[in-house]
């Protein structure tokens, strides 16, 4: 129908922008960037569709962002001749969250009181096209979708409802209309219809984008004749094409948040290029903080992959591994086919090549930050080092790096991590094995009774509590040649051979002592266990039971058990 209609948000939608009518996040200049960066995504899905499907008959010699402003309305319009939206776009695009982890993200942020905190919980997240409700008191979107005829208006104050109609005289592309909330009139730093703050946004946070993004400018003449015309604000260079020296701290950082909708610095900027034969270029990024749906299964990861300027596609799964799907970035390649299928990339020898170098980069990227800026790489583990430590299992070509990078727990101290290098650097005279626990939490493997003989004589035991590491340690088997031996399986030999020696005829008496005992235990508990023993690993706890060296440990029996095998 051609009615206008009034719908709900979704509730989770309307929680969201609740906060951001409250403006809860003070720097309130970045709605420009986000209408400006959806409007460039708008613009790269138009060229790369127009040059994939031939029928689409659309004209794309001049595609563009305008940004105008009405200063008695005091409105300010974002538009773009791009992809535009049919209905049922707006509806679910516009209308709801579908990024997981908003539920998440809402309770934490009702759970804090902290202010600074609660910002810091939005700029992990991106709020996007809802952060315009931080100035502007009812947002107008108007948009068509290329190839297709009827347009569509849809207007909202932010406030529970919007309303949504078919118009018929919507140009192809986008335009958002903000109309700006009547307190900030006043002050002047919020002026967003001021050309000079326009000028300023789009600089610090847009300059790189590759389309021009326009705006018409009043010009006054020596002889005070003012007229008009049409400026394009940014320098549209793409940063990773540039020389490394020319670029500068914070236009890396911009071109990140641009790319990863994070409102938050990166923790490292890595910029590469390769030449020869398959010529590329790279601007990668740790982030600071890992997103929510890091462990949900159809995660996203974070490279783009472009063909000479030309943007390709997201998500670009063929160039970088599962295990570090937080890295977010752009691989510009230059001998491809715009046409490539993700199915092809991934079979792609040069692409192969390509994603080797990626990965040996960002690792030894990740080591230099280990010696050079500490606490940055103690952030980066606590937020990805669960992510990392799944390449243990599978990419053997790096192991050796990922083990040098590897922080672990241990009985040594109980907040601070240690690395397999320093544990073996404190192993004590005698001791050849590295000993690890496997269990739930800190508190169940410290008091369990495997751990009493090493705590008697002072062995550090690893405390691995991440569902993964009872794959990896498996998987790997050693370090620097030293065997990693699980302290709850098989025998554990603490005794050196004097000690046995010296040990040999008290223990021959308790085994006679003890024999009827254990026979007798033995039959009792036929059904439960294979086999009762005399143990000298406790010192206090009367008995405990211990797994096969090859046997499965209680966690994975867990984890195999609720995966119903
Ligand atoms: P994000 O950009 O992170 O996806 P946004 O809230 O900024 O989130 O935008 C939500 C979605 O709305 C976009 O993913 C896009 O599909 C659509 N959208 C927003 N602005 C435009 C636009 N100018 N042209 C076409 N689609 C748009
Ligand atoms: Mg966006």
């Amino acid at each position: 129908s051609n009615g206008v209609e009034t719908r709900e948000f979704q509730a989770e939608a309307r929680q969201l922008l609740q906060l951001m009518v409250h403006s809860i996040y003070s720097n309130k200049d970045v709605f420009l960037r986000e209408l400006v960066s959806n409007a460039s995504d708008a613009l790269d899905k138009l060229r790369l569709e127009s040059m994939v499907d031939k029928e689409l008959n659309v004209d794309t010699s001049d595609l563009h962002i305008a940004i105008e402003v009405d200063r008695e309305k005091r409105t300010l319009t974002v538009r773009d001749n791009g992809i535009g939206m049919s209905r049922d776009d707006v509806v679910t695009l516009i209308g709801t969250i579908a990024k997981s982890g908003t539920a998440e993200l809402l309770r934490k942020l009702r759970e804090s009181k902290d202010t600074s905190a609660s910002q810091d919980l939005i700029g992990q997240f991106g709020v996007g096209f809802y952060a315009t409700f931080m100035v502007a008191d009812r947002v107008e979107l108007v948009t068509r979708r290329a190839g297709q005829a009827e347009g569509t208006r849809w207007e909202s104050t932010g406030e529970g409802t919007y309303t949504i109609e078919s118009v018929d005289d919507a140009p192809q592309g986008t335009s958002v209309t903000v109309h700006l909330k009547p307190e900030d009139s006043e002050d002047n730093l919020f002026d967003y219809t001021a050309d000079w703050k326009i000028r300023e946004i789009v600089k610090r946070y847009s300059d790189f984008i590759a389309w021009p993004i326009r705006m018409t400018v009043e010009r006054t003449d020596a002889e005070g004749k003012t007229t008009t015309e049409v400026q394009t604000l940014n320098s549209m260079k793409a940063l990773w094409a540039r020389p490394r020296s020319e670029v500068d701290e914070a236009e890396y950082k911009e071109f990140y948040k641009h790319l990863s909708h994070d409102w938050v610095d990166p923790l490292e900027t890595i910029h590469m290029r390769g030449e020869g034969t398959f010529e590329y270029e790279a601007l990668l990024f740790l982030p600071s903080h890992a997103p929510f749906d890091l462990f949900a299964r159809e995660g996203r990861r974070g490279v783009q992959l472009y063909v000479k300027r030309v943007f390709i596609m997201d998500d670009c799964e063929a160039l970088m591994p599962d295990y570090l799907r937080f890295v977010k970035g752009v691989v510009d390649a230059h001998d491809l086919s715009l046409n490539i299928s993700r199915e092809i990339l991934q079979q792609d020898r040069q692409i192969r090549v390509v994603r080797r170098r990626l990965v040996k980069k960002v690792l030894a990227t990740v080591r230099t930050m280990m010696t050079e800026h500490p606490d940055r790489y103690r952030t980066f583990w606590a937020e990805f080092g669960r992510a990392v430590k799944e390449g243990l299992i599978d990419d053997t070509e790096n192991r050796d790096t990922l083990l040098e990078i590897t922080s672990l727990a241990s009985t040594r101290d109980e907040t601070e991590l240690t690395t397999l290098a320093q544990y073996v650097e404190r192993m004590k005279d005698g001791q050849s094995d590295i000993y690890y626990m496997t269990g739930e939490s800190r508190s169940m493997i410290e008091n369990s009774p495997h751990m009493e003989a090493f705590r008697a004589r002072g062995y550090e035991v690893l405390i691995l509590t991440d569902p993964v590491d009872e794959v990896w340690v498996e998987r790997v088997g050693e370090f620097d040649g030293r065997p990693l031996r699980s302290i709850a399986k098989g025998q554990v030999d603490l005794d050196t051979e004097e000690e046995k020696k010296d040990a040999e005829p008290e223990r021959e008496q308790q085994r006679k002592d003890f024999e009827a005992l254990l026979t007798w235990m033995g039959e009792q508990l036929s059904e439960q266990v294979k086999e009762v023993r005399l143990s000298s690993r406790l010192t206090t706890s009367p008995a405990c039971i211990v797994g096969d060296a090859h046997d499965m440990t209680p966690t994975l029996e867990k984890m195999y058990r609720a995966m119903g095998q």
